[in-house]
């Protein structure tokens, strides 16, 4: 048995972030007589060294970690996975809808696929400024091979939500949906510690985007999953990046009230227009950190568009704007 502490951090690199999110935190924690590995981090050839590397320095052998525990599909959480799996011959388990639909997600990206397109033009998103993106990008990729696109291992374990893991009754998954459909904490009732994954971090709001196909409302459902978790004992936040943190219910607070304030700005933009505004329009009338609207890249504005869109849709759930389609476009009003 290993004389350790009982939860281990390792930063695994992210190469090519050269601000913000450049690590995945990934966790060993000892539960009964071996180790749970929570995430394992972009797959890269680099993160994957760094990770083997470090778990052999702390004197682990492969073989203590017996379940790799996944919080949500995304690449920079499960990049690694079937690599270690290999490594350590442990389980893989996450929750059923993303085992079933990150793959799906990141692939289907696809340009000149005509669902994508009618989507994109549903919310104003400039198809032909799309296409013409594209084709830039693909001329200077010279790779096929992208981490960020990777395919996604098959999972060995299922994983429903708010079960006890691993048959160790003080150690639990919580369904916590909004950043992922399938995202989960982890609750480790004895130690009062959360692993958070991207769904609590400590200095910024986790992207929260409406997809092509989906049909729900990803804020809301990601709004009552911090209702969730923000009353759990907890006293310490492990997430999977920036940094260790405490005081959760105060960051949750916090966190809720920057979506309030988002909408807020959302709703005043469209009051100013006179007939409405599509989810495009919206996005490049607030603001964003990340730099001024003519300024920031389609790609980037695209994204700022998906994450409006899950805030109108938020707002139209709960009756505060309407929404009509005309010529192919969904309208936003007040
Ligand atoms: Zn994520
Ligand atoms: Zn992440």
């Amino acid at each position: 048995m290993l004389d350790k502490e009982d939860v281990l951090q390792i930063r695994v690199p992210i190469p090519g972030r050269d601000r913000g999110l450049n690590h995945t935190l990934v966790y060993l924690v000892k539960s009964l007589d071996n180790w749970i590995l929570i995430d394992t981090g972009l797959g890269t050839d680099e993160g994957y060294s760094f990770l083997t590397q470090s778990i052999t320095d702390l004197g682990f052998k492969p073989d203590d970690i017996k379940n790799i525990l996944i919080t949500h599909g995304h690449p920079d959480h499960h990049g690694l996975s079937e690599r270690m799996r290999e490594w350590t011959g442990a389980q893989i388990a996450m929750h059923q809808l993303d085992a079933k639909s990150e793959f799906r997600r990141r692939n289907r990206m696809d340009v000149n696929d005509d669902t994508f397109k009618i989507w994109n033009t549903l919310y104003g998103i400039p198809i032909e400024l799309m296409q013409k993106e594209q084709k830039a990008v693909e001329k200077h990729s010279n790779e096929d091979y992208s981490p960020w696109r990777s395919p996604v291992p098959e999972s060995d374990i299922l994983i429903k939500g708010n079960e006890e893991l691993f048959g160790d009754p003080t150690i639990v998954s919580i369904w916590t949906p909004g950043h992922s459909p399938g995202h989960i904490c982890v609750y480790d009732k004895k130690r009062k510690v959360l692993f958070s994954g991207d769904h609590v971090l400590p200095r910024i709001t986790p992207n929260i985007s409406m997809y092509p196909g989906d049909n729900h409302n990803p804020l809301g459902q990601y709004i009552d999953s911090l209702t969730q978790v923000e009353d759990l004992d907890v006293e310490t936040v492990y997430p999977a990046h920036q940094g260790t943190f405490t005081g959760l219910k105060d960051r949750v607070v916090v966190m809720k009230q920057h979506h309030e304030d988002r909408m807020q700005e959302m709703t005043n933009a469209i009051k100013n227009s006179s007939d409405g505004l599509t989810a495009w329009q919206v996005a490049s009338n607030i603001h964003w950190n990340v730099g001024t609207w003519e300024n920031i890249g389609f790609w980037t504005r695209r994204m700022a568009t998906t994450e409006t869109l899950s805030h109108l849709e938020y707002m139209y759930n709960k009756n505060i704007i309407k929404k009509t389609e005309h010529n192919s476009q969904v309208i936003y009003q007040i």
